[in-house]
């Protein structure tokens, strides 16, 4: 596994490939890895010829300076899983390699956007944007691979490579989850063993309102209960619970059959802000 640290040595190092037309397959990541990163990695390897993963704690996708130093870091351990699973090479950029200077463009997702993770994190998925624009740019994969888990990132990015023309085909990874449900996460670690316990909340309810939905009960009367069992837990803090189409985020209020729906959670556990999702009928 070639461990490469600067654009040019990814540069040189994927047109080796092409030139060998071997088909790349690229995960971004943040690092501390779990198996939903090694679910990514492995969709890739049986379905391109060599897999890129870059390991980078993007700076300009965190509203929350606290969340960004408090971001879990385990990289010994990461190339460790890396080496195993057998991928061709690990990108880790220092951040000046990809930030040489701030950038001043702005990427605005319009009603994208306006709703769930963009509307509490004002500015994040224009660091998103920003950051696997410049990673698309240096690998130029041919295909490259996110989770469900961001339901909303994926809805952005898909659209950020339609405006922009990216040569490249995004694809889609089912959330991975802890036999108990817990989807796994990054920041999972920063969890207690009481607040891993509460998180599980989050969870219980997407498969509440699911199970409610299919069998005929009202969207509000649901919220209604969801909001309810969130208020009775200390220590944490419901930001939304929404019906949305999966594809556009758009708002929804019942249960339709013929649009893809997904029920989209993110709430604090103590200091830590967890999202997840469930597909309701697709
Ligand atoms: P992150 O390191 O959190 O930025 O995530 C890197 C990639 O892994 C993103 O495409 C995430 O959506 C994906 N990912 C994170 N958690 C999971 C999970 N539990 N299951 C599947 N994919 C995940």
């Amino acid at each position: 596994m070639k461990i490469l640290r600067t654009k040019n040595a990814v540069k040189s190092f994927c047109l080796n490939l092409q030139l060998n037309k071997i088909t790349i397959g690229f995960v971004p990541t943040m690092g501390a890895l779990h198996q939903g990163h090694l679910d990514l990695i492995k969709k890739a390897k049986d379905n391109t010829g060599s897999v890129i993963v870059s390991i980078f704690v993007n700076p300009t996708q965190f509203n929350n300076i606290e969340d960004f130093e408090q971001y879990p870091k385990s990289l010994h351990n990461d190339l460790e899983l890396l080496e195993n699973i057998g991928v061709a090479a690990v990108f880790i950029p220092e951040n000046q390699e990809i930030y040489p200077d701030k950038p001043i463009l702005k990427i605005d997702f319009g009603l994208l956007e306006q709703r769930l993770e963009g509307a509490f994190r004002p500015g994040h998925f224009n660091g998103v944007g920003i950051v696997v624009s410049k990673l698309l740019n240096i690998v130029k994969p041919d295909k490259a691979f996110f989770g469900e888990k961001d339901l909303q990132q994926v809805a952005v990015i898909k659209r950020l490579v339609m405006d922009l023309s990216f040569d490249v085909e995004i694809v889609v990874v089912p959330t991975v989850r802890d036999k108990d449900g817990l989807a796994l996460s990054s920041r999972n670690l920063r969890l207690n063993p009481v607040e891993r316990n509460k998180a599980l909340t989050l969870f219980r309810m997407l498969s509440y309102a699911k199970s409610e939905l299919f069998n005929g009960g009202a969207w509000l009367d649901i919220l209604f209960h969801v909001k309810h069992e969130f208020s009775q837990i200390s220590d944490v803090r419901l930001e939304y619970f929404e019906l949305v189409h999966a594809e556009d985020m758009s708002k929804q209020d019942s249960f339709n059959k013929d649009i893809p729906l997904s029920i989209c959670v993110a709430a604090y556990v103590g200091k830590v802000r967890l999202i997840d999702n469930i597909p309701v009928n697709h």
